[in-house]
């Protein structure tokens, strides 16, 4: 047998630990599944496959969807399983030896994780104390290192805070480097990244079936951009990598607007009631733009607040041990139920971390 490839063996991978709680509030998904008249439209649109062929390889039906959606050609549409699997394919198409990434710290773990997996150099750039980027050090960073590829997550994961689309701009005046826009979960937030994309050849914009559209468990993300980056992301990709089955469930999914917007209306009230909890409760927290929110644990008791939660049957991430998180939790908005299950088991906890 081979040893694992030396690079690979140094690091563990990306897991977010799972319990087994009635409160599950840490991993940023949709608190409701899709609703009853989409899963029956779905076993419809199922019975009516040919299974034993292989998929439509490039999705027409479902890119030609999202082009209508978001007002876009269709040949400005990669799409692949998750949008995990768009930062993958990014990085096989443009990252690898000899090949360097950017990203802006704290950020999703997943690009950092992708670049070693592909063995492209890695760039981490610090955001200043509050999370927020600075311009001029974007600007310098980019001028120092001369990226391949930059990240931008907006709204930010883990921090929930909004990217400024000024800096992006500026940034991409600069033409070198491919600027990614992770939009996971734009819809929560107040600036469209497209627009930027729109107006810059060297941004693009990837997005995610997975939170906002109750979708995590079918695997469904896309990235819009120039026609020349998408061929080169189906040239990069797999053989019919986008099943048959989640082809027409994305299909059905756009066709139901108004189930996205009612679940966009229940988080963003959750969001509201989360955050006024944290208020009644003095608990320090960033106001998110995102279905999550990242909050502070009284000094050096990350930890144990968490164990405080779990042992409450709630479970949220503990990203206290991450590098510049100290302290911190962050919450994923539930039902109405499950985050005023949240907020009684956090008062019930900090009051036993307090006293
Ligand atoms: N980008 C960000 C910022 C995320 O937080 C996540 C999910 N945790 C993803 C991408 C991956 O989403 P998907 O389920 O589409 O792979």
């Amino acid at each position: 047998m081979p040893s694992v490839r030396r690079d690979l063996a140094v690091f563990g991978g990306y897991h977010s630990p799972q319990i087994d709680v009635e409160v599950r509030l840490n991993t940023n998904e949709s608190p409701v599944n899709p609703s009853p008249e989409f899963i029956f439209d779905l076993q419809g649109a199922i019975a009516d496959l040919s299974l034993n062929r292989y998929p439509d390889r490039t999705a027409d039906r479902l890119r030609n969807a999202l082009a209508e959606f978001h007002q876009v050609d269709s040949d400005e549409i990669f799409i692949a399983n998750g949008s995990n699997e768009v930062i993958s394919t990014l990085l096989l198409a443009y990252g690898g030896p000899g090949r360097k990434a950017m990203t802006f710290e704290p950020t999703y773990a997943m690009y950092s994780q992708v670049a070693k997996v592909t063995s492209t150099e890695l760039v981490e750039v610090e955001r200043n104390t509050d999370f927020q980027l600075e311009m001029a050090a974007v600007l310098e960073a980019n001028s120092k290192h001369r990226p391949d590829i930059v990240f931008f997550c907006s709204p930010n994961n883990p921090t929930g805070l909004d990217e400024d689309p000024k800096i992006i701009s500026k940034l991409a005046q600069d033409t070198n480097p491919m600027i990614v826009i992770d939009e996971a979960y734009g819809q929560f937030a107040s600036f469209r990244a497209l627009e930027l994309a729109t107006a810059h050849s060297n941004i693009v914009v990837s997005k995610t079936f997975s939170k906002v559209w109750s979708l995590a468990g079918l695997r469904l993300g896309y990235l819009i951009g120039p026609k020349e980056i998408i061929s080169n992301l189906w040239a990069a990709c797999l053989p019919y990598h986008l099943d048959a089955i989640k082809q027409a469930a994305g299909v059905l999914a756009l066709s139901r607007l108004n189930d996205m917007q009612l679940t966009l209306d229940l988080i963003l009230a959750g969001r509201d009631q989360i955050e006024a909890g944290f208020d009644s409760l003095d608990v320090f927290y960033w106001k998110s733009s995102a279905n999550f929110i990242l909050f502070r644990a009284p000094s050096g008791k990350g930890d144990e607040l968490w164990k405080k939660l779990v042992d409450r049957s709630v479970l949220v991430r503990n990203c206290s041990g991450w590098p510049r998180l100290a302290d911190c939790l962050r919450v994923t908005v539930g039902t109405g139920i499950e985050n005023d299950r949240f907020l009684y088991a956090l008062s019930e906890a900090l009051v036993e971390l307090r006293s």
